[in-house]
């Protein structure tokens, strides 16, 4: 699997439609200061489902749609469309594709969709699909400015975290922690339940 192309339309610097393609191999974007190159690779991790605006140096999440230059008016909506080549069948439930596409949309009024090949989904099917990819929310993949110094800085068991995306357990782990919340949940409802026979009896 290899980042192919992506398209964004509407995402901070990026106000017209842009389609940048990606060979295999090494990729470098060049460019001035301030000219966006640093918004790309915000717009890729916008796309995989990245929920925190701070992290995209902003205030709030509409905060990345174009807000406008002296010559143009903000714009209302932004899209970015991300293509996996996925010919090696690494995705899983994706291995009849030989390309995965995920489409992240969103409007200043926040209304926002996510689609993996064209179909619309949740950001859980996103989250489940990067998962032990080591493209995962919190993957050393994409390393932004700071984040090595960050992960030098990181408590152990934050470190633990980025060996266990990396050994392809993480995925596991999140589950166990989801079905014990049901558990709890299921335990909860029983107990009220007995309350209310004990009560009736
Ligand atoms: P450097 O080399 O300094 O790190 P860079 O090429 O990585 O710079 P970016 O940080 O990607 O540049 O882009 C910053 C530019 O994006 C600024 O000019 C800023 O005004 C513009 N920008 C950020 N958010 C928006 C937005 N919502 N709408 C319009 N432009 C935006």
């Amino acid at each position: 699997m290899y980042l192919k192309k992506m398209e964004i339309v509407g995402f901070k610097s990026f106000a017209d439609r842009t389609k940048i393609e990606f060979d295999q191999g090494v990729t470098a974007v060049v460019g001035p200061n301030g000219s966006g190159k640093s918004n790309i690779v915000e717009a890729l991790r916008w796309t995989l489902g990245e929920q925190s605006a701070k992290s995209l140096r902003g205030g709030k999440m509409p905060d990345v749609i174009f807000s406008g230059t002296a010559k143009r008016k903000a714009l209302n909506y932004t899209e970015v469309i991300v293509t996996f080549d996925n010919s090696d069948q690494y995705l899983v439930g994706y291995e009849e594709e030989s390309e995965v596409t995920i489409t992240r949309r969103l409007y200043r009024n926040r209304d926002s969709e996510f689609l993996i090949n064209g179909r619309k989904c949740r950001l859980k099917d996103i989250h489940e699909l990067f998962t032990d990819t080591g493209l995962g929310r919190d993957s050393l993949s994409i390393i932004s400015q700071g984040r090595i110094e960050s992960v030098f800085n990181s408590k152990p068991e934050e470190r633990r975290a980025i060996f266990e995306e990396a050994a392809g357990v993480l995925k596991y782990k999140t589950r166990r922690t989801e079905t014990e919340s049901k558990l709890k949940t299921t335990q909860d409802n029983l107990d009220r339940l007995e309350d209310i026979i004990f009560e009736l009896n």
